[in-house]
């Protein structure tokens, strides 16, 4: 028997997976990722090292700061909601995180601030003065993605204010004709701020960055190679603009009001504040862990955001004077039949969806892992090869070995195991167990792929014994018992092995094996521990299905309405027809609604002071009393008929109309719904 798996020291891991951003749910890329990241914490938890496992929600910036306006909540219960649907994933696809802590945490407030802190003692802060666009209607400085207008090069319009969809043209969003925000509609004017900036230009930080990040034993080959460009391309490191102003849903900075974190400075700094917040909640010390120069500490990302975290990331660690990481694991991008994932276009995998309509999330897991490497390559999920691999290795392969064995076993002999001859040095199971050093060295590298292929290369030579020994013509025989028992045995100790080799892969399934073999869970060294002789197992029930390809077609199928069943609303009936010149005697404007008041004396009506571009106002009394409060619809634009006669009233003149929906029957649904026109209309547009 080889010592193959002998213990060394327990190491104090700290793992994360990169931040989801709190404005939507998971995808099957984040999915990805949290398993490859699992994986490797869980064959480092049954190494025996301690390894801390956390998360958070990104929750800071615009994007949500906007989408959080949008729904009518404030950003904090928004990404409130966002995070309350986490747990669902992670525990349908058995992702251990050990924490799901959020950006906006107070633990994260405190250490982004006293990072700045420190960089900002050390030097490493500056200011200068920039132009950047601002939305004068809702007073902002506009991110580029809110700002589009006609690109420069070939007049497309609607262009985003970084590049055109049409010609690929790249710019500023300044070089844009006709810029309007994507906010308000409004024209955005140049305004100047104060922005602070991380002076990664500072030598310093150039050489601590070429010596973290260059050395040969630390980033992958691609990754360094990146990395290499970035530090000794010719415009060098630049200055990283921190800041932005308010309003911001972020991190104040200290000592500079109105100013807040850029998002990207703070969200890193959640991996520490998420560790925090688990060490609090668990009596641990935080401080301790990580000035302890034992402690590792390592990162998954997906390879859209290595900038950051292989330069700004250690560099703003290291002159704060914390650990840091001792690596970046750097994966690709998942990719469904070769194509590159897309919400709009359908062709995504759904997360929940998969797991809706009991898919088992191991054969993810396992799918996933037989694809991973350790190298930055996209992954590619294929129907077929999914189908293919669950069903013809892990359950053809694997599995099978166990519904071969065990029922013999239970059914001769009482469940009993006939281990006497693991004493000897026996070259079938040798063979498995002197695998164990090679796979610990794949899994430690994350090279799952290559790992898998020699489990089931081992489970071939089981399945070889298997062919040669028949336990099903053995047991036919009482005459061959002794024989047989010992074979369904060998097979049985030989599952265990396997079983523990995949563990980090698939833990509920090991679970269930070590619940069928009555043991404890395995360990990494309990490779050579073979059950003891006369151990009894429990009686084998149903370890893992196949897949039903059928499963595939209905992940994949779009969860859309066919049009045979569009339901039939009991609605109004549609009116006798008119010709264009009917419509066009209607003259419909948009209207901004510059100020809005309770009529005193009445229960229904709201007094609407609009702006549609005549250089007056009107006056105009809309029935919409019972919906609308007068400050939710201050600001908004509507829709007014213009040119309908001034009409007399007991409170005033109503000198036109607006535009509101409401059902047929007010029993059904009692609303009314006043109509707003997308954002970039401006007020006296004409309707048509
Ligand atoms: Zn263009």
């Amino acid at each position: 028997m080889s010592m193959t798996a002998a213990r060394s020291a327990p190491r104090q891991l700290f793992v994360t997976t990169a931040l989801p951003y709190a404005n939507g749910p998971f995808h099957i890329g984040h999915i990805m990722e949290y398993i490859q990241a699992d994986i490797w914490v869980r064959f480092m938890r049954m190494r025996g090292h301690e390894a801390h496992f956390v998360c958070a929600d990104d929750a800071h910036g615009a994007p949500i700061m906007i989408a959080a306006e949008k729904a009518g909540v404030t950003p904090q219960e928004f990404v409130a909601n966002i995070a309350s649907g986490r747990k669902a994933y992670l525990d349908g696809f058995h992702i251990s995180f050990d924490n799901w802590h959020s950006t906006d945490g107070p633990e994260n407030h405190l250490l982004s601030q006293e990072i700045y802190r420190r960089l900002r003692d050390k030097g490493l802060i500056a200011t200068r003065t920039i132009d950047q666009f601002y939305d004068p209607v809702k007073n902002m400085f506009l991110p580029d993605r809110y700002i589009k207008g006609e690109c420069p090069k070939c007049g497309a319009q609607d262009q985003y204010g970084d590049a055109c969809e049409v010609c690929s043209a790249v710019y500023a969003p300044t070089e844009l004709k006709k810029p309007y925000s994507t906010l308000t509609g409004a024209t955005p004017i140049m305004k100047s701020s104060e922005h602070y900036f991380f002076r990664l230009s500072d030598q310093q930080c150039v050489e601590f960055l070429r010596s973290w990040a260059l050395d040969p034993a630390r980033l992958q080959p691609e990754v360094a190679n990146k990395a290499r460009e970035w530090l000794e391309g010719e415009s060098g490191l630049g200055d990283w603009d921190i800041s932005r102003d308010a309003p911001y849903f972020g991190i104040e900075i200290p000592d500079a009001p109105g100013k807040y974190f850029y998002v990207w400075l703070d969200a890193p700094i959640g991996y520490l504040a998420s560790l925090k917040n688990y060490f609090a909640r668990t009596g641990r010390d935080f401080d301790a862990f990580l000035e302890d120069p034992s402690t590792e500490q390592y990162h998954f990302i997906g390879k859209d955001i290595t900038y950051f975290h292989t330069l700004f990331w250690p560099a703003m660690l290291k002159f704060a004077d914390f650990k840091v990481p001792n690596n970046i694991f750097v994966h690709g991008f998942i990719t469904v039949s070769g194509e590159k994932m897309s919400k709009s276009r359908g062709t995504g995998i759904s997360p929940l969806r998969y797991l809706d309509i009991g898919m088992n999330p191991e054969w993810l897991r396992y799918y996933i892992a037989a694809k991973l490497n350790a190298r930055v390559e996209d992954v590619d999920f294929n129907p077929e090869d999914f189908v293919a691999r669950v069903n013809s290795d892990l359950i053809g392969k694997y599995i099978n070995i166990a519904s071969r064995a065990a029922g013999f076993i239970t059914k001769k002999f009482d469940g009993k195991l006939a281990m006497a001859w693991a004493t000897q040095d026996d070259s079938f199971l040798s063979e498995l167990r002197g695998a164990a050093d090679e796979l610990a060295a794949l899994y430690e590298a994350r090279d799952y792929g290559k790992a898998l292929r020699l489990v089931m290369e081992l489970a071939d030579r089981v399945n070889a014994y298997v062919d040669a020994n028949k336990p099903w013509e053995l047991a036919k025989d009482p005459a061959n018992n002794a024989r047989t028992q010992e074979v369904c045995s060998r097979l049985l100790e030989a599952f265990r092995i396997l079983t523990l080799y995949l563990k980090p892969v698939l833990p509920e399934l090991a679970i269930q094996v070590e619940a069928l073999l009555n043991i404890a869970p395995l360990q990494w060294s309990d490779v050579n521990h073979a059950l003891p002789d006369q151990h009894v197992m429990q009686p084998y029930s149903h370890l893992m299905t196949r897949v039903d390809p059928k499963m595939l077609d209905e992940l994949f199928e779009p969860p859309t309405t066919a049009v045979e069943e569009i339901p039939v609303s009991d609605i109004e009936a549609i009116d006798a027809e008119i010709k264009i010149d009917d419509f066009v005697k209607i003259d419909l404007r948009v209207a901004q609604i510059v100020d809005c008041a309770l009529v005193e004396g009445s229960d229904k009506l709201l007094r609407l002071t609009l702006d549609v571009g005549e250089g007056r106002l009107r006056n105009v009394f809309s029935g919409i009393k019972s919906a609308y409060q007068p400050e939710q619809l201050k600001g908004k634009l509507t829709v007014l008929v213009a040119n309908l006669a001034p009409r007399k009233m007991k409170f005033g003149v109503s000198e036109g109309m607006v535009l509101a929906a409401s059902a047929k029957d007010e029993k059904t649904d009692p609303g009314l719904y006043i109509l707003e026109p997308w954002p970039g209309a401006k007020p006296g547009m004409r309707i048509r």
